[in-house]
């Protein structure tokens, strides 16, 4: 008697929660063809089957060669009391400190996008204390020593009343590297505002809402013409020479296809340092959102650089170490005139197989750490040429110019999981936080998911239920 296979290969075990009820639940990875999915069943709600990636070797590259040790926090700020990701954060089984640290400031905003996982807009009028920012900073400082990335968001940063006390609090710190996310309305409207804020450098980079060149795209994600905004806020960073990257949320079907033209766009520029593209999760206020229709996963987001860019291939487009399931990088160096793609040059497969095989990827670790440091999502354009420039000395393949960071270029693809994708896996491995002036620093998907706002409610009585099971457990 011959017996029936099933149809897909059975990759892995782990945890994610179920979409209706964000219990935890058990879930599966399975491989059909080139698709990765998640499948998860939640006693209460039934089955779920997730797409998770559309090229299954770039997910087992993600997962068998991608893999360093978890680079730990200064302290822990919770208690493993309920299990992940009910504990956040950090506790002590978090697997990455924070590469990346977020300061919400504020919840008021000047626009009111349909896509805004913190729904902000101009009726929410509460901005944090300085006192309460400060703490947050504090957070930040205690948990990393001294902090890689610090970003203020919001809300809309610029317009919190005290800006720039906060700026100064934050440059008292000592904190490597500043960003300010924002969607570019007070930089293209008032140039005493960019003069002021140029006065903050080096050390301070400006993270652009930028989804699009056209404003049909942008009244669909933004509510807004911005089109004109966005070129006088470029117009204005670029006179001031202050280190920007263009951040585009892709929604499939709405502005995936204008990958390339960003990209292209964002080269133009001296002063733009780079282009992170997040495709939409499902958080926040997300008006129309279609999860059959508009979801990317990062493999998918990553074929469309290749394909649109005219710049970066496949093979430039790699995993992010610290978090490879979610985040993946490539590197261009601008060099008199002209882009010349770098990461083929420095994957594992091409350092394997150099001329004279004289670095081997895998048994040389000073080697694979360089790499893997340069892979990372906690760099300032300046440490990222540093780091380049002396990785670049140990390649006998590759021209070793000396570089500044006005020489390098950055994509960066940044997934956040959302209920429906989220493997806890990978959640544990998150390396970007939100700081909460309590000290705690909450994982990115775990903070929209069960803490923001009235999520924070949910969890509690969750965490109730764990507790009441725990009880009965012990007897
Ligand atoms: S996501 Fe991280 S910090 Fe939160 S409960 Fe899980 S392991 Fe702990
Ligand atoms: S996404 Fe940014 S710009 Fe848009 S409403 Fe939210 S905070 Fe404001
Ligand atoms: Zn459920």
């Amino acid at each position: 008697m011959s017996r029936k296979n099933r149809p897909w290969l059975f990759y892995d075990t782990t945890a994610s929660v179920c979409t209706t009820c964000l219990r935890q639940v058990e879930a599966k990875i399975v491989i059909k063809g080139d698709e990765v999915f998640i499948d998860k069943w939640c006693p209460a709600h039934g089955s779920e089957r997730v797409l998770i990636a559309d090229d299954a070797e770039y997910y087992r590259l993600c997962r068998e060669v991608y893999v360093k040790h978890p680079e730990m926090p200064e302290r822990f700020n919770t208690a493993m009391q309920h299990g992940c990701p009910y504990d956040c954060g950090l506790c002590p089984d978090h697997m990455q400190h924070s590469c990346l640290s977020v300061v919400e400031i504020t919840e008021h905003c000047n626009l009111r996008c349909p896509v805004c996982y913190a729904e902000s807009g101009p009726e929410r009028q509460s901005h944090r204390s300085l006192a309460d920012v400060e703490a947050m900073l504090d957070a930040v400082v205690a948990n990393e020593g001294e902090p890689d990335v610090v970003q203020l968001s919001g809300g809309e940063p610029t317009l919190h009343p005290d800006f720039f006390a906060i700026l100064d609090a934050a440059k008292a710190r000592p904190i490597r590297h500043l960003m300010i996310n924002t969607n570019g309305l007070r930089i293209a409207r008032e140039p005493a505002f960019v003069e002021q804020l140029a006065r903050y450098q080096p050390g301070i980079e400006i993270y652009l809402q930028f989804d699009s060149l056209h404003d049909a795209v942008l009244q669909q994600l933004r509510g807004a013409d911005l089109a004109q905004i966005h070129a006088r806020a470029l117009a204005h960073l670029e006179q001031a020479g202050i280190s920007t990257t263009l951040v585009m949320t892709v929604k499939r079907g709405v502005n995936d296809g204008e990958i390339g033209e960003v990209i292209r766009h964002a080269l133009s520029y001296r002063c733009v340092r780079g282009v992170t593209l997040q495709p939409v999760s499902d958080a926040g206020r997300n008006s129309g959102f279609d999860p059959a229709r508009h979801r990317l996963t990062v493999s998918e987001v990553r074929r469309r650089v290749a394909e649109q860019s005219g710049l970066f291939s496949l093979d430039d487009i790699v995993p992010v170490p610290c978090n490879p399931d979610t985040l993946a990088m490539g590197y261009a160096l601008k060099l008199a005139g002209e882009t010349l793609p770098l990461t083929r040059h420095l994957t594992p497969a091409n350092l394997l197989a150099g001329p004279r095989n004289t670095i081997v990827f895998e048994r040389d670790p000073a080697m694979k750490d360089a790499v893997f440091k340069l892979f990372s999502t906690n760099h300032s354009p300046q440490s990222q040429a540093n780091c380049l420039s002396a990785l670049l000395c140990c390649l006998p393949t590759v021209l070793a110019p000396a570089l500044s960071y006005e020489n390098v270029f950055r994509v960066l693809i940044v997934q956040f999981m959302d209920a429906r994708n989220l493997d806890l896996r990978a959640l544990k491995k998150s390396c970007i936080h939100f700081a909460q002036p309590d000290g705690r620093l909450i994982p990115f998907e775990a903070y929209n998911l069960f803490y923001r706002g009235d999520r924070a409610e949910q969890t509690a009585h969750i965490q109730a239920e764990i507790r009441q099971v725990t009880e009965w457990r012990r007897g």
